[in-house]
């Protein structure tokens, strides 16, 4: 019997997870097929494991969200476009192309940066013949499909949510109190180090002062650097407890780690300034050209606050400065420095996929470091257009709900310097009057939301 035939790129359905339209690109370096799904939350029993996700079915109609939910068949290691290896579910679901509809795999993966959300690797095309230098055989289907499906229902009542902080009393902790409690809200205030989890049990469970505590709706992580370890762990706990977490572990780690979120963000062709990364070299003059010489910045990895970065004016100050990291064994990157600037960049607070504010922080003079921290100001800017495009993306990419996004205006265009998982609000607040925590709140309701729908 001859094969069925698809081209390399095809309109298909998901009927039974709801996606009547979704544009799939074949994949044969790949074994299994991937989808790229959002806020994933293991649901059901040890026994019975089901896993809940969102699909926006195209990169180009973010406001189309559809929730799914599927049996989990298994969990693997899959090693994803950006070089990560991440743990991913896998579920079996069927799929439709043209008239022919076959059951196929599927791994789930939150990377939404994609092009094609969903891929069809070696797996799924077993019974299927694809022509490599054809795409759309078959008809294509309307997106509008989508604008007569049924909305979700609003939630009602309100809902438990716990800020994950080691500094209950700073700014941003006080606002998300607020915040909480005028929406009706119940708030709690937990110490991430006081948390201890018991991840043997078929239910996990985080214990905090002797007792489990109850289910959250949302938890709201503010992990400093000092714990990104532990903090990592707990987040994990809470998304393993279906609770829906604000940054998920993973892109919190992902955005932690300077050097990994950099190469991660190149990969995704974000303009950044131009950087190389060493850690004890012995041709310091080559590392320093690799950069295109002095002057250039040098920032150890580990730097906050600007504290760890540097700017040397000189090939001589900048081999100098290079001796004394190699001698304290640290981690570093060397960067162009990006003069025109003028000691001044903008941070951009992205919540959702929109920047919900922007202030242009400058150095005081004789100093090149805008951070706040440094004795740098701020005043409120309006980004522009492609500013705010490449904030978001930078966010999306590292899979952060919420991101402060640093970012400096070249004469090549804007540069993304850094991503932040959890961005201090008082700054930002209180130079554009833009009420973030009230935005980050209604962010959390939309998508328990969308959870709780599920659920029914
Ligand atoms: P940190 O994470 O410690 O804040 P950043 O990389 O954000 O470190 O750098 C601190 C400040 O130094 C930035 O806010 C910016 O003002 C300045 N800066 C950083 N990198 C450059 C660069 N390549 N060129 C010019 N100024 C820079």
């Amino acid at each position: 019997m001859e094969k069925f035939t698809i081209g390399w790129e095809e309109w298909a359905a998901l009927p039974k997870l709801g996606l009547p339209a979704i544009k799939v690109k074949t994949d044969t370096g790949a074994k299994t097929s991937a989808l790229h799904a959002e806020n994933i939350q293991l649901k059901g029993t040890r026994l019975n494991p089901k896993v809940s996700f969102e699909v926006s079915p195209d990169p180009d109609l973010p406001n189309i969200r559809i929730l799914c939910h599927a049996k989990v068949i298994d969990q693997r290691e899959v090693v994803s476009s950006n070089g990560l290896s991440e743990l991913r579910y896998v579920i079996e679901t069927p799929i439709s192309i043209g008239n022919k509809k076959w059951d196929i795999e599927i791994t789930l993966s939150n990377r939404s940066s994609m092009t094609y959300r969903m891929i069809l690797g070696r797996s799924a095309l077993e019974k299927v013949t694809v022509r490599p230098d054809k795409g759309f055989i078959h008809d294509k289907i309307s997106l509008d499909i989508y604008n007569k499906l049924p909305k979700n229902k609003p939630v009602v009542g309100r809902l438990k949510i716990a800020v994950l902080t080691r500094g209950p009393d700073n700014y941003s902790v006080k606002r998300f109190i607020e915040e909480a409690r005028r929406n009706n809200h119940q708030i709690d205030i937990i110490d991430t180090k006081r948390c201890y989890l018991n991840i043997n049990s078929a239910s996990p469970e985080v214990h905090y002062d002797g007792e489990a505590l109850p289910h959250y709706d949302a938890i709201i992580p503010r992990i400093g650097p000092s714990i990104t370890f532990y903090g990592m762990a707990v987040v994990r706990q809470f998304q393993a407890m279906g609770t829906f977490c604000l940054n998920s572990a993973e892109a919190i780690g992902a955005s932690r780690d300077k050097l990994a979120a950099h190469q991660i963000l190149v990969r995704h062709k974000i303009p950044m300034p131009n950087t190389a990364f060493a850690s004890s070299p012995k041709d310091t003059s080559n590392l320093i050209e690799l950069t295109g010489g002095a002057p250039i910045i040098l920032k150890l990895l580990e730097s906050s606050q600007g504290r760890g970065v540097v700017l040397a004016e000189s090939q001589k100050a900048a081999s100098a400065v290079i001796g004394a990291f190699r001698g304290l064994d640290a981690n570093f990157i060397t960067q162009e420095f990006i003069k025109e600037a003028g000691g001044s960049d903008i941070r951009c607070l992205v919540i959702g996929r929109k920047v919900v504010a922007a202030m242009m922080r400058s150095a005081q003079p004789g100093e090149f470091r805008s951070n706040l921290h440094a004795g740098g100001t701020a005043k409120k800017v309006e980004a522009t257009k492609e500013e705010k495009d490449i904030a978001i993306k930078a966010a999306r990419t590292l899979g952060l709900n919420v991101a402060g996004v640093d970012i400096i205006r070249t004469d090549q265009g804007p540069k993304v310097l850094e991503v932040n998982s959890s961005p201090g609000l008082e700054g930002i607040e209180k130079t554009t009057a833009v009420n973030v925590a009230q935005n980050i709140i209604k962010l959390i309701e939309q998508n328990v939301r969308s959870l709780q729908s599920i659920k029914k």
